[in-house]
């Protein structure tokens, strides 16, 4: 093999290298670019079934259990959430207190 030979063979693996990666690359970017835009499409499909939903007689609703269940578990969990959210925990003792208690009643300590 001359030297020239080998020299464009060189440059046009470079190529091929390159051109592999300029693929992967869009590849990548086409699929951010999809998923972002299928979850969008997915929204708005949401937003009308809420919309349908909101839109119907107490009778009709009653016919959609999953969904209602769903939404009971839901507000279930949030209520739970907000109770937990105005506890805190005594780093010393392990007391649970309500957020506004500055010292724990069980050891005295500040708690934070
Ligand atoms: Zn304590």
């Amino acid at each position: 093999m001359t030297i020239d030979k080998i020299k464009d063979s060189l440059i046009s693996a470079g190529k091929y290298v390159s051109e592999n990666a300029n693929i992967a690359t869009s590849k990548a970017n086409v699929k951010l670019n999809l998923k972002s835009k299928e979850d969008a499409l997915e929204s708005e499909y949401a937003k009308i079934g809420k919309e349908y939903f909101n839109s119907l007689s107490k009778k009709e609703k009653d016919k959609y259990k999953n969904l209602l269940s769903l939404e009971e578990e839901v507000n279930s969990l949030q209520d739970e959430l907000n109770r937990l959210n105005e506890f805190k925990v005594c780093q010393k003792c392990g007391t649970k207190v309500t957020k506004d208690i500055s010292y724990c009643p069980d050891c005295g300590s500040k708690v934070n």
